[in-house]
C-alpha cells in the first residue's frame, strides 16, 4: 500500500468517531452495542482502503464488518468510502493487529479475513507476516471454539508460507483454491489489490483454515 502524507487525515478521523471507532478498548465486550444489534463480527486486517468490507457488508446486511487498517493515511480513504456507502454495518479502526486480544474479547468476533496481506518475504521479517504464529495466536483469543479464518492472496511465496503456517498450528485447512477466479467459489468480493493483480493475470489463491481448539 503507498503511504501518502495526509495531514488533514487526523481532524477528518476526528470528525467520524462513530465510524472510525477512536477508543477501542473501551468498547471490548460491547462490540454489538455499537452496531445496536446481535448479529455476528466479521473483521478484515489490513483492510487497507475497504472495498472489500464495504461490498461484504452489502452483499450480506445481517453481519457487522469491521475493517482494522494500521496505516493512518490508508484508512482514511476506508473512512472516506464508508460515510459515502452508508452502510450501517460497517466500522474502522486505525490499529495495529497485535492489539485486538486487548479490543474485542475471547467469542466476540467470528471470522478474520486476511487479503493480500504484505508477503514480507526476507526470513528476518518472518514475525511480520499476518499468518505468523503469535498473529495466529492472536486471533485465536478473539475468535470462538472453530473459529475461522479466511485468506486470498496473489503471492505464491507467502500462499505457501501461510498453509505450513497454519497447518503447523494445528488448523483445518479447507477449500484451498490455487486459481480462485477460475474455480466455482461464488459470491467473490474483490479487494483492491485482487482487482490490480488479477487485471494484470496473476492467479488468486485462497484458503479457509479452521481452529480446532
Ligand atoms: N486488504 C487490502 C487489499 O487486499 O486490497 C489491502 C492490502 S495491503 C497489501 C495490506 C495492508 O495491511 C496495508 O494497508 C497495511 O498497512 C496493513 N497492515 C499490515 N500489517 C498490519 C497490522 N499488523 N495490523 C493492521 N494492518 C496491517
Amino acid at each position: 500500500m503507498r503511504l501518502r502524507n495526509k495531514p488533514w487525515a487526523k481532524d477528518f478521523i476526528a470528525q467520524h468517531p462513530h465510524l472510525l471507532i477512536p477508543q477501542p478498548k473501551e468498547v471490548m465486550g460491547s462490540w454489538n452495542s455499537i452496531f445496536k444489534n446481535d448479529n455476528p463480527i466479521h473483521i478484515e486486517v489490513g483492510t487497507g482502503k475497504g472495498q472489500f468490507i464495504l461490498g461484504m457488508a452489502e452483499q450480506n446486511p445481517d453481519i457487522n464488518y469491521i475493517g482494522v487498517e494500521l496505516a493512518e493515511s490508508v484508512v482514511v480513504a476506508a473512512l472516506q468510502k464508508t460515510i459515502e456507502s452508508a452502510l450501517p454495518n460497517v466500522r474502522l479502526l486505525n490499529v495495529n493487529a497485535e492489539e485486538l486480544p486487548d479490543i474485542f474479547k475471547s467469542g466476540e468476533v467470528d471470522r478474520v479475513y486476511l487479503n493480500f496481506s504484505d508477503p514480507w518475504p526476507k526470513k528476518r521479517h518472518e514475525k511480520r507476516r499476518l499468518t505468523y504464529r503469535t498473529f495466529l495466536e492472536t486471533y485465536e483469543r478473539i475468535l470462538p471454539k472453530n473459529g475461522e479464518i479466511h485468506f486470498k492472496t496473489d503471492n505464491q511465496g507467502l500462499f505457501e508460507y501461510s498453509l505450513t503456517s497454519l497447518s503447523a498450528y494445528g488448523m483445518l485447512l479447507a477449500y484451498i483454491s490455487l486459481d480462485l477466479h477460475k474455480s466455482d467459489f461464488e459470491g467473490n468480493v474483490m479487494t483492491e489489490y485482487e482487482e490490480k493483480f488479477s487485471a494484470k493475470g496473476q492467479r488468486i489463491y485462497r484458503v479457509e483454515a479452521k481452529y480446532q481448539n
